[in-house]
């Protein structure tokens, strides 16, 4: 997240940011709508359930009020969706995005709920957002905006209840200041978000998560359909958190990281890039790009490359009906969320790519996000290598049991995953009404 200084804003006396607004180009809620109808069809899932798990329990829109650093107030707008809690607390990040509408929140509060039932952790789903652009706001503004985004979604909140964590532009200093606002009112409470500083309660392993998850599956995917990792060629889309572990975990385990892109543009190296070095050129620089050795290439081409795992770990929709039909990876491993829409999705399974989805693929940071508020609640830290070990073992039970489904059934690996999860959430429900 960025710290930049202040850029000069418009002079009237309440400078409003764009006001939400429903759905871009694609639209995220039919992407998880109709990912969940076709595994609902093939469960003949009835349709008491599928209406209630169409639908979010509770929808929180807050007007965040921000008195900014030259003294005049910004209008932001927040919201906290959950989407289904019958296994457990709501649970989901929370991004800051210049985007980020309801809609969006609506979607990604969905998949939480699909996540975090297919690595069986004792959750239900949520998501949060503010429409902001962090990129262009001080420290000091943004830790007002989450305090007061946190104040106006309090009743909300709670360690049974509702537990946030890092997502888009949000970190563990986000995390601290929501805890520190909370405890205000509350009293000490490190469970009530996860993605904590290691100082404040935060686990070790929980910031590399996600991406050691993405290794994992990406590693087990390779195997399953005859690709050797070593030596293999990946692309990664994205290099924030994500995509940068991701990264260094697979050049760990001998991939070939031929190129790499962030916002600003990406980079190409058919030989491979030193992953150490292009992180040392982000910090310093604050980009990938114009790293030196390497070809320059953009968002776009950087998913066309021809190599034999592509990794989407950035925005959602990347892969679209109009680029599906040039993407030449083997394999695509979605870090991100919803990065390939279901049009791009029926594109790729005709040419036979293997598409191996979000609910997965990035299920490593909510899985040791449940590692930290079981430390939380038990008061007691686990090493790095217990960790590790228990992300592992969840990750590969994950893997074998939507493997088998796809086998067994002869699904694709998104529809598994989806089968793999409803069964647990629609079991769940059942015996709750
Ligand atoms: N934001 C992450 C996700 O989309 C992590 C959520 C969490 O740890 O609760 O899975």
């Amino acid at each position: 997240m960025s710290t930049a200084t202040l850029t000069p804003r418009p002079q009237t006396e309440v400078s409003t940011p764009p006001r939400p607004k429903q759905p871009r180009h694609f639209d995220f809620n039919r992407i998880t709508d109709e990912q969940f109808l076709e595994a609902a069809e093939h469960m003949h899932l009835d349709e008491e359930v599928r209406q209630l798990l169409l639908t979010p329990y509770r929808e929180l829109i807050v007007q965040v009020p921000v008195r900014m650093d030259d003294g005049k107030l910004s209008m932001f707008h927040g919201f906290r969706v959950q989407h289904n809690g019958v296994r457990g607390p709501y649970k989901g990040g929370l991004r800051f995005h210049h985007q980020v509408d309801l809609g969006e929140v609506r979607s990604l509060a969905a998949l939480m709920t699909w996540k975090t039932a297919l690595v069986d952790i004792p959750f239900g789903g949520a998501k949060g957002g503010i429409t902001c652009d962090p990129s262009k706001m001080s420290r000091a503004e943004l830790q007002a905006l989450t305090r007061g985004f946190t104040q106006k979604i309090d009743m909300a909140l709670g360690v049974y209840r509702d537990i946030p964590a890092p997502d888009m532009n949000t970190n563990a200093q986000v995390m601290a200041w929501i805890m520190d606002e909370y405890g205000k009112k509350h009293g000490y409470t490190p469970a009530i978000v996860t993605g904590k500083p290691i100082s404040l309660g935060g686990s070790l392993g929980r910031e590399e998560a996600t991406g050691r998850g993405t290794m994992i599956i990406t590693r087990e995917a390779c195997k399953a359909f005859g690709v050797t990792l070593r030596g293999a060629a990946v692309a990664i889309q994205g290099f924030g958190n994500v995509g940068s572990w991701a990264a260094r975990l697979l050049a760990r385990e001998g991939a070939r990281i031929v190129a790499v892109s962030d916002v600003h543009g990406g980079i190409c190296s058919p030989e491979g890039l030193d992953i150490d070095a292009v992180t040392l050129h982000v910090k310093e620089s604050g980009s990938v790009v114009d790293m030196p050795g390497t070809r320059a290439i953009d968002n776009d081409e950087i998913l066309m490359l021809p190599v034999d795992v592509l990794i989407p770990a950035a925005l959602g929709g990347v892969i679209h009906e109009d680029n599906a039909g040039d993407v030449r990876a083997k394999l695509v491993v979605e870090a991100g969320n919803s990065p390939v829409t279901p049009e791009a999705d029926r594109v790729l399974r005709q040419r036979k790519a293997r598409i191996v989805p979000d609910i997965l693929v990035n299920a490593g940071g909510v899985t040791v996000s449940y590692f930290e508020w079981v430390q939380n609640l038990q008061q007691f830290r686990w090493s790095l290598e217990e960790v590790n070990t228990r992300l592992e073992e969840r990750m590969m039970a994950a893997w074998r049991h939507v493997y088998e489904v796809h086998q067994t059934q002869k699904l694709p690996l998104r529809v598994a995953a989806y089968v793999v999860a409803l069964e647990r959430v629609s079991e769940a429900t059942r015996q709750r009404y």
